[in-house]
This record gives structure tokens, sequence and C-alpha cells, in this order.
């Protein structure tokens, strides 16, 4: 095992529990280490810090795997950190309502780089570095040792920034026929795990979906921007808004949130489906006096197309601005970043400054972050990174 030196202020912490190994912490470049390898952290004096693996990611270059001395990093340890997760998860597991959600978040269940999602018996891993991807025999046959499954997928997310890298997701089991027909909070979602690097449906928003349809939609005109495959419209719908309106500006958004709505038995003709720029479409509406109850902004954290570049530490105040224009009084705008760039301070301070530029007066109504299956650690609050913020808006 390799032994790695920490400076003193980094030692110390983590120690107090933060999980990830800095690129700029340890490294000289010609140390050779190669991925997957474990490293013993130890402190200025050569006391022991912790046990970790080197993967190269966006983030770092690797994750804590434990802080026990004893604690040897083998088969016996990703089972015990898988079965750990998984009773923690037992109501999920028991529900009849909801049938996906996460499994295993990363370094808040104790092996970062790592996600395993529940699809109404099918396992999803995701591997974030070539390093946690080396333990994949360990990790599977942990799986295969606690739990049942029909079948498990895989997303290879380990290409230089994170991306998915295309390839058959199938790793063992009985190959599933997609879409699979997942319920979250009796809401029914088409699921794919084997088309791509999106599944179809987000499971770190599932309070939100809830939320809306059960207190926000009932006799609203909804609009739904980033819609992808209108998983919030879907659940606007079923709350009782009188229409929603779908906004995306990929083509398969249509197919897809049309597919949405069938499989919830709600007729799609009754609702808009536009597959368009985002900001074309606050032009177009805004243009026709357009006025909406309820906006629901959940764009991605950076995003390239023909017209527009949209990165959502740069650009989510320019949205909301947007978004305020075509909002009725007193209406409500459900503000969503899953940007792990800047805090909810921050946040609510492009909230504040969108309202102020607008001459809006504004009330907070309620306040998310990540679910409780995507479990995240207190000494590593970055990887808390979703920040929704429901707000009523009064023009003046
Ligand atoms: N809100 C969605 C998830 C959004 S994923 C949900 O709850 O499921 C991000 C989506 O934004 C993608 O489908 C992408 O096609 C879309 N997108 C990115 N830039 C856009 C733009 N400028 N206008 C419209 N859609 C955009």
């Amino acid at each position: 095992m390799k032994t790695l030196t920490l400076k003193h202020a980094y030692a110390a912490k983590i120690k107090k529990g933060f999980p990830l190994i800095l690129k700029e912490a340890v490294f000289s470049k010609d140390d050779g280490i190669s991925e997957g390898a474990l490293i013993e952290l130890v402190d200025e004096k050569g006391g022991f810090l912790g046990k970790a693996y080197y993967g190269e990611q966006n983030k770092g270059v690797g994750w804590v795997l434990t802080q026990n001395k004893e604690e040897p990093i083998d088969q016996d340890f990703f089972l015990s950190r898988l079965a750990t997760a998984i009773q923690g998860r037992h109501q999920l597991f028991q529900s009849a309502e909801t049938t996906a959600f996460r499994v295993f978040n990363g370094e808040g269940d104790g092996i970062g780089g790592l996600t395993i999602d529940y699809y109404d018996g099918y396992f999803l891993i995701q591997w974030y570095s070539k390093g946690i991807f080396a333990y994949k025999e360990a990790i599977i046959a942990a799986l295969d040792e606690i739990t049942d499954y029909k079948a498990i997928y895989e997303k290879k997310r380990f290409s230089a920034a994170g991306q998915y890298v295309e390839d058959d997701d199938f790793v063992k089991g009985e190959r599933g026929e997609f879409p699979i027909i997942v319920k979250e909070n009796g809401i029914h979602y088409a699921v794919y795990l084997n088309d791509g690097a999106m599944t179809g449906i987000f499971l770190d928003q599932r309070h939100v979906r809830k939320t809306i349809r059960d207190r926000y939609a009932e006799g609203k005109n909804v609009l739904n921007t980033f819609s992808y495959t209108g998983a919030f419209s879907v659940a606007a719908a079923l709350g009782g808004a009188v229409k929603t309106t779908s906004v995306d500006v990929a083509n398969r958004s249509l197919s897809k949130t049309i597919e949405q709505f069938s499989v919830n038995g709600l007729d799609h003709e009754a609702h808009d489906i536009k597959v368009m720029d985002v900001f074309e479409y606050f032009s177009y509406a805004a243009k026709k006096q357009l006025g909406y109850d309820l906006i629901i902004l959940d764009p991605p954290s950076f995003a390239r197309t023909k017209k527009h570049t949209f990165s959502a530490a740069k650009d989510y105040k320019h949205l909301l601005k947007e978004a305020i224009q075509i909002t009725k009084h007193d209406g409500v705008i459900v503000a969503s970043t899953n940007s792990s760039a800047f805090g909810m301070e921050k946040f609510k301070g492009f909230i504040d400054a969108a309202c102020k530029e607008t001459g809006t007066s504004y009330t907070i109504l309620e306040e998310h972050s990540l679910p409780e299956d995507f479990k995240t650690l207190q000494s590593y609050p970055e990887g808390n990174y979703l920040k929704v913020v429901f707000l009523r808006v009064h023009h003046r």
C-alpha cells in the first residue's frame, strides 16, 4: 500500500470526516499510482488517518474508505457498506407506492465514486472512476450475497469530465424489456436502463414532484422548462393542473413526454409539449402575453444549444428574470438547481437579485435538498448538491 503524507490543515479535515482526496493535496506526477490502488493516509508525524483508493474524477483523485486502521479493504468491507446502505432503505424497499430510489449514494454511504439505484427489481450501478470500477467484482459479489434482483445494469461515467461512456450497459441477470414502469408515490414513470446516459427520471426530485402534485398543482396553468421526459408535468397533471406546457430543446423530449403521460392514463393532447429553446419560449410567451400560475425551472448545471450557452452559476439570475415576466401575480416559481458550484445561500442571492431587478417582491414558501435515500455527509456538504426553492412572486 502506498503511503501519502498530508499537510496539517488537510490532515485535520480528513480526521473530521472529509472524504475526498484532492488533486493538489498530495500527488506529484511521477508517483506512478494506478487507478484503484489503495493508499494509506498519514499526517506529518506519520500518524494513521485513513485508507483510501485512487480514482481520478473531476472532483478529486480518490475517496477515503475507512478511518479504522484495523479494517481491511476486502470483500467483507464492500459487503458491510452495502448491507448497511440497503438496511437504511428498508422502508423504501417495502413501499408499494414507490419502487424506484437510490440504494447507495457514494461517500454518503461510505464509498465515494459509486452510486446504486433501484428500479423495481433492477439495480443500476454508476461508476465515477476507473479506480472504483476496479472493484466491480467485489461490489457485484456483495450485491449477489445480500439482494435478489432481476438484473444489474451499469453506467460508466469515467471519461474526462465525468461523462457517460457509450456501451451495452447490461451486466448480469435476465435482460429487461424496456421501458419498465416504476412507481414513485403512486406516479408511473417509464424507465430505460440501457439507452444512453439517462434513464428517463431523476430520482433525486421525488419529494419535489410529490409536493407539486399534492399542494401546488390543483387548478393551475403550469409551465415546466427544461422538461426532459416531462416528469414534473405529469406530477402536476395528476395533481389537477388545468394544463401543463413542457419545454425542452431535445427532439426526444416529445415522444418521451407523451410516453410519461400515457403510462399514467393521462391524455397528452390536453397538454402542450414544445420542442424548443427555453429562452425562445420565454420571448414567445411574453409576446403573446401568456401568464402562468406555476413555473418549474430545473435546468442542467451547464448546457450549450445552437443559440445559447447556459451555466447555472452565471445565468440562473437571468433565467429567473425571464420566468418572473410570465408568472402571474401571486404565482409560484419552483427554482431548482443541481449545480455543486454554489450553495443554498448563493442560490437565494440569485433569487433575491432577480426579484429586485424586476421590481417584484417575493415570499419563500419552502425549500428542499436531496431526499433521505441520497445520503450525504455533514463533513462534505458539497455532496448535497440539490437546491430547490418554492417562491411566490408578487408583481408591484
Ligand atoms: N427537469 C428535468 C430534468 C432536466 S435534464 C426533469 O425533472 O426530469 C436537462 C434538460 O434540459 C435536457 O433534457 C436538455 O435537453 C434540456 N435543455 C438544455 N438546454 C436547454 C435549453 N436552452 N432550452 C430547452 N431545453 C434545454
